[in-house]
């Protein structure tokens, strides 16, 4: 796929980093990702892989826009409340670059559906939605980049248990559900602080899919917004999980 002079000059400052260049260019117009999520985390997520090109962006959503969620998820106006989030946010993408392939999904993800990106996105707020795509992603042999954000602090993830030998799932951090497992709905969260998270992922798709850098396959960073630190822990396969340790 060679690059018109409108993508050249619209995607000038990616082709400056060495790390990404006209090649990655290329191979974020030729990526596909499916983001489970489209409210606090996968909105900013959204948004910059759609401004960095990624060529086919699947946005997964049965929510409606309530007029709570607009203190953080910045891809909605009042305008939209009501609104199928899916649906908007995909006419927010199109909005950012008319030429991608831009698909909404307005259903809530459930075992058994099939998002089509070949890097999974979890932009959910539920550890059942959680599990599910850990699942799917180790089974299809897909990389998965998981975020989740609460309160001041976020943190991000990939992981790969099926494409990358000895790498760690998400069932190997989190074997099962917390006991004390709280819906966004019901605590406090600092809008920018999801932000950052839903930033942070889409870094981390742009690095997978260019092949830049270190992406945080076997280790989780965590975003503490009101210490104002970020720190990174290393994550490894548990011999005993109960997905992928055979
Ligand atoms: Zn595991």
């Amino acid at each position: 796929m060679t690059l018109t002079p409108h993508e050249l000059e619209r995607h000038k400052r990616h082709i400056l980093l060495k790390e990404i260049g006209g090649p990655g260019v290329q191979k974020l117009r030729a990526a596909s990702v499916s983001i489970i999520g489209a409210g606090a985390l996968g909105g900013p997520c959204a948004l910059y892989l759609a401004a960095a090109g990624a060529g086919r962006i699947e946005i997964w959503d049965d929510d409606t826009v309530e007029r709570s969620n607009l203190q953080r998820q910045i891809q909605f106006g009042d305008a939209d409340t009501g609104a199928l989030k899916a649906q908007q946010l995909a006419r927010r993408l199109r909005e950012i670059d008319p030429v991608l392939n831009i698909a909404a999904v307005p259903r809530r993800y459930v075992p058994g559906e099939t998002p089509s990106g070949e890097i999974l996105i979890d932009a959910s707020d539920n550890f059942a939605t959680r599990f599910a795509l850990n699942q799917l992603a180790h089974t299809s042999r897909r990389a998965l980049v998981c975020g989740a954000a609460s309160g001041w602090t976020g943190q991000v993830s990939v992981f790969a248990s099926g494409v990358q030998a000895g790498a760690p799932c998400y069932q190997c951090w989190v074997p099962e559900t917390p006991p004390a497992a709280e819906a966004c709905d019901e605590v406090g969260v600092a809008g920018p602080v999801t932000g950052l998270t839903g930033a942070a992922m889409a870094l981390e798709a742009v690095k997978l899919i260019t092949g830049a850098g270190r992406p945080l396959i076997g280790r989780i960073q965590l975003i503490d917004g009101l210490g104002g630190t970020t720190r990174t822990i290393d994550l490894r396969r548990d011999l005993q999980c109960p997905l992928c340790h055979s």
